[in-house]
């Protein structure tokens, strides 16, 4: 029998836990469902991540009010991805900052992300009708983007590491408390979604380079809070590792003139063991390798997901 395509079926509510990782910072984690998070400032709000709807973001709003009354002066986007900006509207943020190439995916494939997102993860998109349409970035940058907190609570510093996850990806760095939101680049214990990563450069420079700030807490994209050192460099190890077996598989029957189909059955194998009960294992899988695929093929440039062309590569590898 064909496997349910994508999230499609996956319809039960996540527990939702917000922890207190110093003073002023906050971490939304939801058993494998997109984890969003919190910087105080003296007299305002920075949020990381909106949520797929504004409703979504709306409900975790709520609880960080159980917190705090400060209002959202800056909404952080990590990166492109539909369940992830949608909620924008949610924050009534003063300023909205993503990196120059995260405007870029916004304006050249924003819709076509948001349909082919929505019909993949469909429980997370809580009354869709309340998205006003595209998030779009008020203010962009290439390399850091400082934004001083007030009184003596230092810096948050937001950084690119490098492409990865997708061409604009940025994490954000609290720089007193030593942590560090990582958005999509890291997963702790969730499978990786890599259909517009750069994967040769994502599992070089790009993991180094966020291993190099040595945080002492991390919030990946999706999983729990890593506390420590140790626990944060075996997230990133972990998320290293993921995607080395995908070249590696990918690249061995691309190399011999295999096709599609069988590199993601050799991937498949040699992921499952170790990963395959992670969250959205299945579901990402034929999208990485077919990303995987086009990066072996010379495609530098992640090519556009429709919500036509989902159903293509799923029916094609995940019967
Ligand atoms: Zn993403």
């Amino acid at each position: 029998m064909a496997k349910p395509f994508a999230s499609s079926a996956d319809l039960g509510e996540k527990t939702r836990t917000l922890e207190v990782l110093a003073d002023g910072v906050y971490a939304l984690t939801a058993e494998g469902d997109p984890n969003i998070g919190a910087i105080e400032g003296e007299d305002f709000l920075v949020c990381f991540e909106a949520l797929a709807t504004p409703a979504a973001a709306k409900g975790w709003l709520d609880e960080l009010r159980t917190h705090t009354a400060k209002p959202v002066k800056y909404l952080v986007l990590s990166h492109y991805h539909a369940v992830r900006v949608l909620g924008a509207a949610a924050y009534d943020a003063e300023i909205i900052v993503a990196h120059e190439n995260t405007k870029r995916l916004i304006d050249e494939r924003g819709q076509e992300d948001w349909d082919s997102e929505y019909g993949r993860m469909p429980r997370l998109f809580a009354h869709p009708e309340t998205i006003p349409g595209l998030t779009h970035p008020t203010e962009t940058f290439s390399d850091t983007y400082r934004i001083a907190l007030g009184g003596d609570r230092g810096d948050l510093v937001l950084a690119y590491c490098g492409r990865g996850h997708t061409a604009g990806d940025i994490v954000a760095w609290v720089e007193k408390p030593r942590i560090l939101f990582a958005g999509d680049l890291v997963e702790a214990e969730a499978a990786l979604y890599t259909g517009d990563a750069f994967h040769h450069d994502w599992s070089g420079a790009t993991l180094d380079a966020v291993k190099a700030f040595e945080a002492e807490a991390l919030i990946g994209g999706r999983g729990g809070v890593t506390h420590g050192r140790e626990q944060v460099d075996a997230a990133i190890e972990q998320t290293r590792d993921f995607i080395a077996i995908m070249l590696r598989e990918v690249g061995a029957v691309h190399e011999r003139g295999g096709t599609l189909k069988e590199a993601f059955e050799a991937t498949h194998a040699a992921l499952a063991p170790t990963y395959g009960h992670w969250p959205i294992f299945e579901h990402c899988l034929p999208f990485d390798v077919q990303r995987v695929w086009d990066e072996y093929e010379g495609i530098d440039w992640p090519r556009i997901w429709t919500a036509e062309r989902d159903r293509e590569v799923w029916d094609q590898l995940q019967d």
